[in-house]
């Protein structure tokens, strides 16, 4: 049996709460590239201190304990998510909209999320004075309703995830290359970066009819599954437990009894649109629609 070098993770391990798993590509794989993020990191529920990871590809595992000193010191300080709400919203005064003013975090981040400039520039993401990763969301009407920050700079007090939002924001994004053309095919995915994956996949091809929405997570959000009714439409969320594919196929349940149009859910095996390529992305599209 192998180990499992941890270290090569060591900063998503860094940003691990007791009791949370993160699926990540197995880096240097004996068994073959690994892209399909089937090494999981998880920190003990009972025993924080101690991280284990164990990878499905080659089925070798590894445990790390060290560096948990700075986490314990954040843990009482900082949540990984907050969320505020108030009526009247705008955007951060200051934003940086070029890639290579990012800091690096920043430009780690873009990276591993296949963020371009032109994907900056198309979805209005920047990066704040405080270097935080800004993603504003927008509804059908294409009108900004908030926006997150995500904390991408390590050992930070900061919570992982903040979101601003307006009160007229009902809990989705409305992802689309064209609201001059309007969609008549539906994606829905769990988070913003996978509807602009999407969004972006389709725009390849010249195709403009495809709108995404982000729905922000796994409970079927009744006002967005309204927006499809009578649409094709696809649930593709990150498939990565029992209770996400569970959630998936009540979303598409749901949006059958109120819908005519077609609904369908994309093969468990995948998880979310943002870890594939565009050529991919279509083509799971293709196989759960004709398979
Ligand atoms: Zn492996």
């Amino acid at each position: 049996m192998l180990q499992i070098n941890m270290k090569l993770h060591q900063q998503v391990i860094d940003d691990l709460c007791p009791g949370e798993t993160v699926r990540v590509n197995h880096t240097d794989c004996p068994s073959g590239e690994d892209t399909r993020r089937r090494l999981y990191l998880t920190r003990q529920h009972g025993e924080a201190s101690k991280v284990l990871g164990y990878c499905h590809n080659c089925s070798n595992s590894g445990v790390m304990s060290k560096g948990y000193e700075a986490f314990r010191d954040q843990l009482h300080t900082k949540k990984s998510a907050s969320t505020q709400v108030s009526s009247k919203v705008v955007p951060p005064s200051y934003l940086i909209t070029k890639l290579s003013d990012f800091t690096i975090h920043g430009r780690s981040w873009a990276i591993t999320n296949k963020v371009t400039q032109a994907m900056l520039d198309d979805y209005r993401i920047a990066m704040t004075g405080e270097g935080k990763v800004y993603i504003p969301r927008y509804d059908e009407q294409g009108f900004f309703t908030g926006y997150q920050l995500r904390n991408v700079t390590p050992n930070t007090r900061e919570p992982k995830y903040t979101t601003i939002l307006s009160d007229r924001d009902r809990g989705y994004s409305f992802v689309h290359s064209n609201v001059n053309h309007p969609a008549s095919n539906f994606v829905i995915t769990e988070d913003t970066l996978s509807a602009i994956h999407v969004v972006e996949a389709f725009k390849k091809q010249g195709r403009t009819n495809v709108a995404a929405l982000a729905n922000h997570g796994v409970r079927t959000n009744i006002q967005l599954l309204e927006l499809c009714i009578g649409y094709s439409t696809v649930v593709w969320l990150d498939n990565d437990s029992p209770s996400v594919i569970n959630a998936a196929d009540k979303m598409a349940r749901t949006l059958q009894l109120m819908s005519d149009g077609a609904v369908d859910v994309v093969d468990k095996q995948y998880s979310d649109p943002k870890h594939y390529q565009p050529r991919k992305i279509l083509d799971i599209l293709e196989e759960t629609c004709n398979g």
